[in-house]
């Protein structure tokens, strides 16, 4: 079925109109939601007396077997119309999913690009789904400035020299010291610091804030940015070889699969080029490597699970610019991580732990290794006598170089975290991600200026000059010049040393000290990464349950207080995005509880998933999945070794609403 073309003034009124209307119903759910929530609150044991740390119910989906959804055949006729209804179509010249660093680090560019040599007409959209632009951020955050001072070589908060970082004072804090250690037992043993490691002319802060900065500064030069608006599906040409743009998801769908009264369906986005920026392991960006085999001759991704929490700790304990990182403790030599401790802003401490997806025991938890670590000496006390503000985690990419796909295909590019530019040994992809943001920007501009404008196009009612595909070789080209090709090349081999068949965990270890120090990837070989994360995971009969140590309400934290501390929204009658073929709970259980005894409830950080002990059941359990506890990290979609969990986007502004991660 054709879409309904509109012009573009009424199109763009109309979508405005609509995305408004769209937004203030968002926020209105959310308000009466978050009221309904306050009800539900009960204090545990005497601590988190703010409505945001009390802890929510939020586990309360019923157990159950067989999935109550309705497929969409067995759908009445007309719901199975009002469910395919044309959808509203907007054209733009570029189209931008995903407004972290990245995606809006390209669209500022494209509109300084389009102000100084263009017409200052280029129509540059950015889709976000997260209810504010920044509250899907969780981050560490230190910042390395570079991209950021590409991007903007005027500041009005550079000093007089020119130096500094061009962000408010009151948002970022210099790191003025910092350590690095190797913790054992009660033992914190000093560690020289690789030099990729060292943070002098860096800043803290927290990327929640920072980005909704940039998204002020991506309005003034004219970006549309829409928060609150999920995209779900990718459109292709007629050809299906050419992405034409993107659709956002419909709203308002019951758990059974049938619409609301309040149901809208999503838009379509037809742009000259599509942008993905959907931050590490991108629901859209998945299915765009796999379609275009973006991965062939290069390794598989590899991940890491991030989590973290915000501290407020006592005046005594807090350290203005004080950055440390450690290794060692809590985690086994068998698993890849450490932790960090950033003291920032007004008496604030971010405390996060990296834990390798890597790792072969499916017993391993990364949330409760996070618990654990705060409990060593090293960490207590600092955070004693505190208080936790925030809770949030994330997965991020390992796989550095080698795992990067091909960046380019016909109509659309991939930046920042959707691609990988993390730099694992510096534990930063934040300038990494704005810089590769700034290169395609540039490859549009360059191609896309020299096309009639959107607005002669739509009068000519020209549709194949719209669609005709750009496939733009130039960035692919303009990163292997960048410094982020050459930062990166130079630590290729130290994360994959970990895991090298010959070199043995201790040898892997030896040789990324000699790396880091000396070689500083100068060599003629690049280490390869094992097949996939989830593949390496082992049966869990060859491992013994690990007896972790329950939370003690202060340092450490169950699992629904933390999510709690996240703000996570999800409307209770919603259509699971969390995909299991069929949506039969029992099918997946009886494929992954044999021989991996409920991992899923162990590297979820936020309680999702869980195995609830049933006599009736032949496992002797039933799964179940709470999918509104949900903080988007996207790890089941890495992790789960049957690789039959598919992480959808909820529908827009569903999802944690962070502002200090
Ligand atoms: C715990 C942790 C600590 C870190 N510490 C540091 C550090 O100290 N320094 C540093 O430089 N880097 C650090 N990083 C890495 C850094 O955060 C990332 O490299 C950076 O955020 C990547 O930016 P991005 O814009 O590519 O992706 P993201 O920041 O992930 O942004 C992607 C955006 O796209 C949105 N989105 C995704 N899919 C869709 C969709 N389908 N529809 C609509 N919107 C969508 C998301 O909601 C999000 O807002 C850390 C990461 C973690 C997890
Ligand atoms: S369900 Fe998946 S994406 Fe959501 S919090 Fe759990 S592991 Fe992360």
């Amino acid at each position: 079925m054709l879409p309904r073309i509109l012009t573009k003034r009424t199109i763009k009124d109309a979508h405005n109109l609509r995305f408004c209307l769209r937004q203030l119903t968002t926020a209105g759910a959310r308000t009466s939601s978050i009221k309904n929530n306050t009800r539900k609150y009960a204090a545990p044991n005497g601590v988190n007396h703010s409505p945001r740390n009390r802890v929510r119910e939020f586990s309360t989906s019923h157990v159950g077997l067989k999935s109550t959804e309705i497929p969409f055949d067995k759908l009445k006729e007309d719901q199975k119309e009002v469910m395919t209804e044309d959808r509203a179509v907007d054209k733009v010249d570029v189209c931008i999913v995903g407004g972290g660093p990245a995606g809006l680090a390209t669209a500022i560019k494209l509109k300084q690009l389009d102000g100084t040599y263009g017409t200052g007409e280029l129509r540059v959209v950015v889709l976000e789904k997260s209810p504010d632009v920044g509250s899907h951020m969780v981050s560490g955050v230190i910042m390395e400035p570079r991209a950021l001072r590409e991007l903007f070589p005027e500041s009005e908060y550079y000093d007089e020299n020119g130096n500094g970082i061009p962000l408010p004072p009151d948002l970022v804090t210099p790191v003025t010291s910092g350590e690095l250690k190797y913790l054992i037992g009660d033992l914190d043993i000093p560690v020289p610091e690789p030099p990729q490691m060292s943070n002098e002319g860096n800043y803290i802060g927290s990327l929640s804030q920072i980005v909704r900065h940039l998204s002020e500064k991506a309005e003034e030069v004219g970006v549309e940015i829409f928060p609150g608006i999920s995209v779900s599906e990718v459109l292709y040409g007629d050809d299906g070889k050419s992405v034409v743009g993107v659709a956002t998801k419909d709203m308002g769908i019951t758990k059974q699969g049938t619409p609301k009264s309040s149901f809208e369906r999503g838009m379509e986005f037809h742009a000259r080029q599509t942008v993905f920026a959907e931050g590490c392991h991108g629901s859209l960006t998945k299915q765009l490597i796999k379609k275009f085999n973006l991965r062939k001759d290069k390794c598989a991704q590899t991940y890491g699970l991030g989590i973290k929490e915000v501290w407020e700790v006592k005046p005594e304990n807090f350290k203005k610019g004080f950055a440390t990182h450690t290794m060692g403790y809590p985690l086994s030599n068998d698993v890849y991580g450490g932790g960090f401790m950033y003291h920032f802003g007004d008496g604030l401490v971010a405390v996060g732990l990296v834990v390798g997806l890597d790792y072969r025991n499916p017993y391993v938890s990364p949330y409760q290794e996070f618990q654990k670590m705060k409990h060593h000496p090293y960490y207590k006390n600092v955070l004693s006598g505190g208080k936790c503000l925030e809770y949030g985690a994330r997965a991020l990419n390992e796989g550095g170089l080698q795992s990067v796909p091909k960046l380019n295909f016909p109509g659309g590019l991939l930046v920042g975290a959707s691609a990988g530019f993390m730099n694992v040994p510096k534990i930063k992809g934040t300038h990494t991600a704005m810089k590769t943001g700034l290169l395609a920007a540039e490859s549009i501009f360059e191609f896309i200026s020299k096309l009639p404008p959107l607005e002669s196009i739509e009068e000519e009612l020209d549709e194949s000059l719209m669609v005709s595909p750009i496939n733009l070789e130039s960035y692919d080209k303009s990163f292997k010049n960048s410094w982020v090709f050459d930062e990166l090349y130079a630590v290729r081999n130290i994360r994959p040393s970990f895991n090298h068949p010959v070199l043995g965990r201790l040898g892997g270890m030896a040789y990324s000290g000699l790396d880091s120090m000396l070689l500083n990837g100068q060599v003629a070989w690049t280490f390869k990464h094992h097949e996939s994360d989830a593949s390496i995971t082992e049966a869990a009969e060859k491992y013994e349950p690990i007896d972790y140590p329950k939370p003690d309400g202060e340092i450490s934290f169950d699992i629904l207080t933390s999510v709690s501390r996240t703000g996570t929204y999800h409307d209770e009658d919603e259509r699971c995005h969390l995909r299991v073929p069929d949506q039969d709970l029992t099918k997946h259980a009886n494929r992954a509880y044999p021989k991996w005894k409920g991992i899923e409830n162990r590297f979820c950080p936020a309680g999702v998933y869980e195995y609830v002990a049933d006599e009736n059941s032949e496992l002797g359990v039933k799964f179940q999945i709470n999918s509104q506890n949900c903080i988007h990290c996207k790890t089941c979609d890495i992790k789960d070794p049957t690789q039959d969990i598919n992480w959808e986007v909820p529908e827009g502004g569903d999802g944690p609403k962070y502002t200090l991660t």
